[in-house]
């Protein structure tokens, strides 16, 4: 039964009058559709969002109507190929397109399009939720067109598609990264016949493009809590198809008696814990990664049980291949996450000790600035059950933060530069460059690290002098 229920009120932006005004004066059926009028409906505030338009006729031409009549000199872009044009204004993206009715082929996600009525362009819609219209005629301003009963499904927090569910992500199968980026960020379930589709053609995933799949991980992963996604991705066989390295992950071996912890679960628990403390899309990568290389290197040693030696060193080798292939930025973003996994043990191993000065010092040295990122990924890898224990890293981990935060005040080593140069060392002694020269400038790093002397230049340049005495070296005159 279609749905009479009237939205006007919500509809408060002035564009949808200047939108009515014009297709009422053009005798054009136009409607605003999917994910606003899901948002608006479910009273989800979003920071940047876009609006989509559908008229039945041209996009195109109503939209260059509609931004000449909002400011003749609003830019207009057009994608002829596609039938879409869009402008930006009140930092929002306003995109028209015609009404259309697409089919498939079997070897592409790109459909053959025709012109067609609105119900044509919502049955091309990926779900009953992002189907929803409300009409932009003056008449019937505000009227929500719902086909397939996405105001229900939005109600009861449903995942579904509006046609059969094996043809709709066959189609396009970018649509099944979708429909569990859905039901992550909205926390809705899918439908088990949709879900059940997903699993059977996982397969199809194989023809998109890894960056249009990537845009969607990300979004899962930027959600509030991402296990639900990954563990959908799992349930389905979509992940070890995108992702197979954290596949590997899983599961636990028992040798004498010996078990380790699954990694997997493991690793979405870290994932989950540090989401509250960071919106930082590279950070939380850097937690899925922390691990990566446990599979590689673990070993069952007599005497010692389960090992990962060295999983933090080859983890980070591992980051760049893993980027080219999953198509993520090969730039600084990608060197943090390598760092994050390199010293993603340190603060750890630190806390477990008696917390020296000297060590926090090297801790400081080197993470630099990301330092405060580094502590908040070792927080969350902490998920032992034992309350205890967990109170005791917490403990230590205070202790940590404490310590850095006095000695960077005191040394700032954050960002350390040596206070005698490389230039200084050489005039002094008369060398040329040498490997005595890099001694030398490790040796004040190393005592100023430890504690030995202070971060400046009259400390650093007496140690320097004593130390190249050691050496035998003297300075010239
Ligand atoms: P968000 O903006 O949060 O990503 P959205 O639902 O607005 O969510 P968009 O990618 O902006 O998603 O797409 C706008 C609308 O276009 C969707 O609501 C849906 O109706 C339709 N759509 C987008 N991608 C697809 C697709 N792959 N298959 C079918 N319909 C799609
Ligand atoms: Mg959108």
């Amino acid at each position: 039964m279609p749905n009479r229920q009237n939205f006007k009120s919500k509809l408060t932006h002035k564009v949808f009058g200047t939108i009515a005004e014009i297709s009422d004066g053009q005798n054009l059926e136009t409607y605003v559709i999917g994910g606003f009028v899901r948002d608006l409906l479910l009273d989800r505030k979003r920071e940047n969002y876009d609006i989509d338009i559908v008229t039945v006729g041209s996009g195109i031409s109503l939209a260059r109507d509609v931004a000449s009549a909002i400011n003749p000199k609003l830019n207009v872009s057009v994608f002829k190929n596609f039938g879409t044009a869009m402008f930006k204004f009140d930092n929002i993206d306003f995109e028209f397109v015609g009404a259309r009715k697409e089919s498939y082929r079997s070897d592409s996600r790109k459909p053959i399009v025709e012109d067609g009525t609105l119900e044509d362009d919502q049955k091309r819609r990926d779900f009953t939720i992002n189907a929803l219209a409300l009409s932009l005629n003056k008449d019937r301003f505000g009227e929500l067109l719902d086909p397939f009963g996405g105001l229900d499904d939005l109600a009861n927090k449903i995942i579904r598609t509006p046609l059969e569910p094996g043809i709709t992500f066959s189609d396009d199968p970018l649509r099944m990264m979708r429909a569990i980026r859905f039901a992550t960020q909205l926390e809705f379930i899918i439908e088990d016949k949709t879900l059940e589709a997903i699993t059977e053609q996982a397969e199809r995933i194989k023809i998109v493009s890894m960056e249009r799949v990537m845009d969607e991980l990300n979004k899962i992963i930027l959600s509030s809590k991402p296990s639900v996604g990954f563990k959908l991705l799992d349930k389905t066989g979509l992940l070890p198809i995108i992702f197979p390295e954290f596949v590997k992950l899983k599961g636990r071996e028992i040798k004498q008696g010996i078990s380790h912890k699954d990694n997997f679960y493991h690793t979405l628990e870290v994932l989950d814990r540090i989401c509250p403390n960071t919106d930082n899309l590279w950070l939380r990568w850097s937690a899925i990664l922390h691990d990566i290389a446990k599979p590689a290197t673990k070993r069952f040693v007599e005497g010692q049980g389960w090992t990962f030696h060295a999983h933090n060193f080859i983890g980070s080798k591992m980051i760049p291949g893993l980027f080219k292939r999953l198509k993520l930025p090969l730039n600084e973003k990608m060197k943090f996450v390598q760092k994050m996994v390199l010293l993603h043990m340190r603060p750890i191993v630190l806390s477990e000790e008696e917390v020296s000065d000297s060590a926090v010092r090297r801790l400081l040295f080197d993470a630099g600035d990301d330092i405060e990122d580094l502590m908040t990924l070792c927080e969350a890898d902490i998920t032992s059950k034992n309350a205890d224990k967990v109170k005791r890293y917490m403990h230590n981990f205070r202790i940590v933060r404490q310590k850095l935060q006095d000695l960077e005040e005191r040394d700032a080593i954050r960002n350390f530069q040596p206070p005698v140069s490389g230039e200084i060392i050489m005039e002094t002694f008369g060398l040329s460059p040498s490997r005595e020269v890099g001694m030398l400038k490790a040796a004040i790093k190393d005592a100023i690290l430890d504690g030995l002397i202070h971060n400046n230049y009259e400390e650093a340049y007496n140690y320097m002098i004593e130390k190249a005495k050691e050496m035998g070296l003297s300075p010239v005159k």
